[in-house]
């Protein structure tokens, strides 16, 4: 078959339950694609091919003597920032590229226990710090949509990856909207669950009360197999949640449209920098979903104009901590011939890292260093409280809140956006991840310029399946999520 990568994740599943292909089959064809198709792309940092090939005949036996489950012999690409034991795990960095790490990520483990075929790993900002992708210590990635545009970030690999077919489905994560503006700029759904819901053992920390691993996939009901994958209590990360996950595949149907409160913030629709055309295609969108018996109520979320200053506080104050690891001595890239242990520190930090990482270490170490500490930290604490009770407030009247992803479509590559412009570039994403709540990101049609544009919905507290299921109603009465680039149309 020519056009396997045409199939839902659905849709392989049941190819493999009938036979009609092999594993080995499916992960021929997305390594031929892979092959002839990512040199434009360049979504694949690494590319595991002989251990995929062992994955999936595994998976072949493992089907053929009974034991198969749903998922058992499905190819997926992980972002470069779940350790994958003995694969290079690089975060998009110098820092890290030659770290093989000697075990795996929760999420890459629970893959591997449903029988997924790891194709490889796919690019990512440094550290998930940007909206780009450029930030990698391997290059940009290319947008399927236009390949003089970025995929967003800083799950642009797994956005592109998949948007040009280069794997079914794809893990990202999203400490600032990550998931939710990559899938918004490459055409995508992909969702960013409620802060514990996925384990973050084996996910390197980028601001780990804000990080949250999630699903990115062509429609809802591929999230939601890849969602019974990845979420679930773990032992091995101590603010994972104690509560059983869903099955989000199950509960597809279990959300009618029809009566759901869907809160418009006044904020976020008379936004200064919302371009015409995303705030058209939203607003198209969420008439469908009016006309499919949805109820629009004007809401305010008040504390908009504070969610770009407390996440830039925030999130650098917690990567400077997290990345004082990187020292060149443990692991990690080590400078050459030092003259003592300072200058080992100081030359291995300042080559191993790139300009965005080292400002945003900057940044938080300034944040976090005493007689600053109550001006700039907890202050930004303070004020993170009243934005998730801003939310919660909305949430005693609305079922789910619309926004954008993203006020833009992709950028150009090599646009070099001021670094203001990029971080408010995250101003409707990034206080779902202060908050602690789950979104999505829907494809709802194109720019002017033929760029996908994204909607966003944000749910209550573990509403994940509702958020799938809402998008999934709203999937089977639309079609931009079948929508394809022309390179995703190329075959191999
Ligand atoms: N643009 C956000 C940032 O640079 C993206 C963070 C993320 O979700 N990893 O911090």
């Amino acid at each position: 078959m020519t056009d396997l990568h045409r199939l839902s994740v659905r849709e392989l599943t049941e190819g493999l339950a009938a036979a009609k292909f092999s594993s080995r089959e499916l992960t021929e064809h997305y390594l031929k694609r892979i092959e002839k198709i990512d040199a434009q792309v360049q979504s694949y940092v690494t590319v595991t091919a002989e251990q995929a090939l062992a994955e999936a005949n595994a998976a072949d036996a493992l089907r053929k003597a009974g034991g198969a489950t749903v998922l058992t012999g499905v190819p997926i690409a992980h972002k470069d920032i779940f350790c994958t034991h003995g694969i290079k795990t690089t975060a998009g960095s110098k820092m890290l590229d030659n770290f093989i790490s000697p075990y795996d990520a929760t999420v890459v483990a629970k893959g591997k226990v449903a029988g997924l075929v790891t194709l490889g790993k796919v690019n990512m900002d440094e550290f998930a710090m940007g909206s780009t992708s450029e930030s990698s210590y391997f290059g940009a990635t290319a947008n399927p949509w236009a390949l003089d545009h970025v995929p967003g970030g800083s799950s642009g690999g797994s956005a592109a990856a998949v948007a040009a077919d280069l794997a079914p489905f794809a893990t990202g994560t999203d400490t600032g909207g990550s998931i939710r503006q990559p899938a918004s700029f490459c055409g995508l759904t992909g969702l960013k669950p409620t802060y514990g819901r996925v384990s973050r053992f084996g996910m390197i920390a980028y601001a780990s009360s804000l990080d949250q691993g999630g699903p990115m996939a062509r429609s809802a009901e591929d999230c939601a197999y890849l969602m019974n994958v990845m979420a679930g209590h773990d032992a091995k990360d101590s603010t994972s949640i104690e509560k059983d996950a869903d099955n989000y595949v199950a509960n597809l149907n279990s959300t009618s449209v029809k009566g759901l409160r869907i809160g418009i913030p006044r904020q976020y629709f008379n936004a200064a920098g919302l371009d015409a055309d995303v705030k058209a295609r939203v607003e198209e969108s969420l008439k469908k979903l009016e006309d499919m018996g949805a109820v629009l109520v004007e809401i305010d979320l008040n504390m908009t104009e504070s969610y770009v200053p407390t996440y830039y506080l925030i999130a650098p104050a917690e990567a400077s901590s997290n990345l004082s690891r990187f020292d060149g001595v443990r692991y990690g890239y080590r400078a050459e011939n030092p003259v003592d242990l300072m200058d080992l520190y100081k030359r291995s930090r300042s080559k191993g890292f790139g300009k965005e990482v080292q400002q945003r270490i900057l940044i938080g170490t300034y944040a976090l260093s005493a007689g600053y500490y109550d001006a700039y930290y907890v202050k930004a604490q303070k004020v993170r409280r009243l934005i998730q009770q801003d939310f919660l407030k909305a949430f005693e009247s609305v079922d789910v809140i619309a926004a954008p992803s993203a006020p833009t479509t992709a950028y150009r590559i090599g646009a070099n956006l001021s670094q203001v412009e990029m971080y408010l570039g995250d101003i409707y994403t990034i206080a779902v991840n202060l908050a602690g709540l789950p979104a999505i990101n829907a494809p709802v049609g194109f720019d002017k310029d033929s760029l996908p544009v994204g909607l966003q919905l944000i749910g209550n507290y573990w509403s994940e399946s509702q958020l799938l299921s809402v998008v999934h109603q709203y999937q089977q009465a639309t079609d931009w999520h079948t929508k394809r680039a022309a390179i995703a149309e190329e075959n191999a």
